[in-house]
This record gives C-alpha cells, sequence and structure tokens, in this order.
C-alpha cells in the first residue's frame, strides 16, 4: 500500500474519535475485559495510512496497542484491520456511543472463502460458486448481527440445500453444502413418526376407556390414525435401510395386527381389537426408543434408557436441553421458581427420548451441543408436536437461521432470572391469579 504523508486531523474529526472512544482503548476494552479511560493514547489509522483521515479509518487505542498495532504491517497475521474495526464497534456498541454507521463489521465479498469440499459440492448440487458467495454476502447484509460475533458452524438455509459456514472475523469459510435429507438425515421422518405416535396414544378409546370404540363411530377414524401410524413407521423403517441401518423385523408388518383389529372390531370383539392395536403401539414405540437419530452421528439400536422423569403437574411442562450442567440445573431453579414444571437434559438424545414420554408445552434449547443441535431438536418439535413452542438460547446474539427452522423465541447468554422469566412467559406463561369465570 502506498502511503501519503501524515496529514493533521481535522479537530471537528479528531473530537469525534475522542468522544465516541471516551479515550477507551477498544483492544483493551474488548480483549483484556479493561473498560478504563487511557488519557496517554493515540489515535491509529486501521489501514496503517496516514493519509487516510475518514472516521471509519480511525481508532483511539492506549499507547501500548497503538505501538504494537502501527509496528506491524496491515496484511500481518497479528491483527487485521477488520479485527481492529471489529472491537472498535463491540466496544461504541458497550458504551452506548455507536451510530447507525457503526454497524457490525459483515465480511465483504475477498473474505469469502470456498474451499475444495464445499466445490465439490457444489458440482455435485449443480450449483454457481458465485451463487453461493452472493447468497452469503446477502445474508450479511439482511441480518446484521449475524456476523456479530465469530462462530464455528452455521447452516443457512439455501434452496433446498443447508450451507454451513464458519465465520472468525476475518474469513467466512463455506464448509459444505448438503441436501436437506443429508444435514438433518433421520429427524424430519422420525419426527413425523413421533408425532403420530403420541396423537394414537391420546385416541379417546385410550383416554376415556374402550366404550368409546364400542360406539362404532370412533372405529373408522382409530382405524385410519393407525394406519398412517403405520404408514410412518414403515417409511422410517426403509430410510434406515437405505442408510444401511438394520433394525430387527419385529418392526415389519404392523399392518396385518391393524386388519386384524379391524376384523375383530366387524365381528364386535372390542378387547381382541384393542389387544392387536396395543401391540402395534408398543412396537412404535420401541422402534422410536431405540432407533433414535443421535445428531449427524450414527445410530445402533441399543437398550432403551430411562427416560428423563417429566414431574406430574398442571402447570406449563418445560423441556431443557444444555449441555452446560451447571447452566441446566440453574435454568430449572430459576423456572422451577417460576411456576414451570421443569425436565432437565444435558444432550440431544436424552431430549428427544424425553419428548417421546411427553408433550411439553415449551422446548428451550442450546444451539450448540456435542452430538447434534438445537436446530435439529427444533425441527423435530415441530414436527412431532402440535403445541410445543421452542426457543433457543445460545452466546450468539442472534440466530437468523433459527426464525427460518420455527424457533419462536431467543434469549441471549448470559441472561438474568428475571429476562428469563419475561420471555419465557411471554410464550407459556404462568398466570399467578386464576381466571375469573
Ligand atoms: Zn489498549
Amino acid at each position: 500500500m502506498t502511503k501519503g504523508p501524515r496529514k493533521r486531523l481535522a479537530s471537528e474529526v479528531e473530537t469525534l474519535v475522542l468522544t465516541q472512544s471516551r479515550r477507551r482503548c477498544c483492544l483493551c476494552f474488548v480483549l483484556d475485559v479493561d473498560s478504563s479511560a487511557k488519557p496517554d493514547g493515540q489515535i491509529a489509522h486501521v489501514n496503517h495510512d496516514p493519509a487516510n483521515a475518514d472516521v471509519d479509518n480511525l481508532v483511539y487505542l492506549c499507547l501500548r496497542h497503538h505501538n504494537l498495532y502501527d509496528s506491524v504491517p496491515s496484511q500481518s497475521k497479528a491483527l487485521t484491520a477488520a479485527e481492529l474495526k471489529h472491537y472498535r464497534v463491540e466496544m461504541y456498541r458497550s458504551l452506548g456511543t455507536a451510530t447507525t454507521k457503526d454497524a457490525p463489521t459483515s465480511p465483504n465479498r475477498s473474505q469469502i472463502r470456498l474451499p475444495a469440499a464445499i466445490r465439490r459440492d457444489c458440482a455435485v448440487h449443480n450449483v454457481k460458486p458465485t451463487d453461493l458467495t452472493n447468497f452469503i454476502l446477502g445474508e450479511a447484509s439482511r441480518h446484521s448481527m449475524l456476523f456479530a460475533h465469530p462462530f464455528t458452524s452455521l447452516p443457512l438455509v439455501y434452496r433446498q440445500y443447508v450451507l454451513l459456514v464458519s465465520w472468525d472475523l476475518v474469513q467466512v469459510r463455506a464448509e459444505r453444502l448438503l441436501d436437506r435429507e443429508q444435514a438433518y438425515p433421520l429427524n424430519d421422518v422420525w419426527g413425523a413418526c413421533l408425532g403420530l405416535y403420541r396423537r394414537t396414544t391420546l385416541l379417546s378409546y385410550r383416554t376415556r376407556g374402550p366404550h368409546e370404540l364400542s360406539l362404532g363411530y370412533a372405529e373408522r377414524s382409530v382405524l385410519a390414525t393407525y394406519r398412517s401410524l403405520v404408514a410412518a413407521a414403515d417409511n422410517y423403517l426403509s430410510l434406515l435401510r437405505r442408510n444401511g441401518r438394520n433394525p430387527s423385523a419385529t418392526y415389519d408388518n404392523l399392518e396385518a395386527l391393524v386388519e386384524e383389529a379391524e376384523f375383530a372390531l366387524a365381528n364386535g370383539d372390542v378387547g381382541a381389537a384393542i389387544s392387536r392395536l396395543e401391540i402395534v403401539l408398543s412396537t412404535v414405540h420401541k422402534l422410536i426408543l431405540n432407533w433414535a437419530p443421535q445428531g449427524h452421528g450414527p445410530i445402533a439400536e441399543r437398550e432403551a434408557t430411562d427416560v428423563a422423569e417429566v414431574p406430574e403437574s398442571s402447570a406449563p411442562s418445560v423441556l431443557v436441553v444444555d449441555d452446560d450442567r451447571r447452566l441446566r440445573e440453574l435454568v430449572k431453579l430459576i423456572l422451577n421458581t417460576g411456576g414451570y414444571s421443569v425436565t432437565a437434559v444435558g444432550s440431544l438424545s436424552d431430549a428427544l427420548r424425553a419428548m417421546i414420554g411427553h408433550d411439553f408445552d415449551l422446548v428451550l434449547t442450546d444451539v450448540v451441543m456435542p452430538g447434534g443441535d438445537g436446530r435439529e431438536l427444533a425441527l423435530i418439535a415441530r414436527r412431532s408436536s402440535q403445541k410445543a413452542k421452542v426457543m433457543a438460547m445460545s452466546g450468539y446474539e442472534r440466530m437468523a437461521i433459527m426464525g427460518e427452522l420455527g424457533v419462536e423465541e431467543f434469549i441471549q447468554k448470559p441472561f438474568t432470572a428475571e429476562s428469563l422469566l419475561r420471555v419465557v412467559s411471554g410464550l407459556v406463561g404462568v398466570s399467578s391469579t386464576p381466571p375469573i369465570t
């Protein structure tokens, strides 16, 4: 870069930088959590070019950071111009001195990398790499907070695909372009099966008694529900087998049991019909439990472990999913105090198991967890339950993707007990006074 002669800063420009920064050094402020004023600091030129005296190119730094930043060439790995600008905006926002011009730094075209793996994916799906670059730039400008913080993997919905990207404030790397079946391999079909299973367990002859079935008129809809359930289970079985899994043959041929039940009903033998239908139900229950998807990893038949216990209560039920045990217990405590019935689990697979046994009012999930993530859980909850609302908690400021996958609310970590209760009660409120009728 050709460096022009150092220009003396116009006094109004200088004043703006000094007042906006409150003479705080953004590197001390963000990286060292040191918010004290640095009276001996200096104004540095972000691009190392002293001729460029635009406000956007100026940053107030303490003397130590000023010397450190000035001594390295502009393309140095040590600290890039983009990082410096980012920390400046972050500090201005914290100080409350940010203006509309101080939007978080979004990546530009030259910061987007498409490594070999993604170029292969593009070839497979017949997608132009430049279209992906344009899509990422479009997302970045549509959701200004999306790139406010670094992240290791964020899925973006691109047409019928899921695009995984990472961002370290310097580079956006497009990691993989997967079709949705690949990205969420089994969950959607499994979720559909779970939804039907739950609906079947709530049929009136099961909740109110067999006489409901002997009334005749319920017969047709009960059998139709079972047929849908069997079709969903078959769907899931064939998907498992297409993916090289080998669930046992005991899950097959459930249709025959439904036929037998129909025959028994036609002969007025309600007891025999119910016993056949119960076999269907418990078989599907085992299928859902033993072959629950576990994140993106492989699944294998295993002994069913205990399903997390859901307290019997008329209070709104909340499933809390976070791999951080301390936070999980804290959230549980807060929500218990707020009058909710809370089940807390630490992994996606435990969450899936808990969802088999109970139709929660709210699923409150961390976004990133080992063995799968909150997005998958959101997908399943939405598919398998009519009533469950889904709320995400995350260290990121906003996850645009969560909206697209049907998450009702979002809370940023760390949060206070008050703010958590406020957001949760907005979704599934506990009313402190009984309604007057
Ligand atoms: Zn400093």
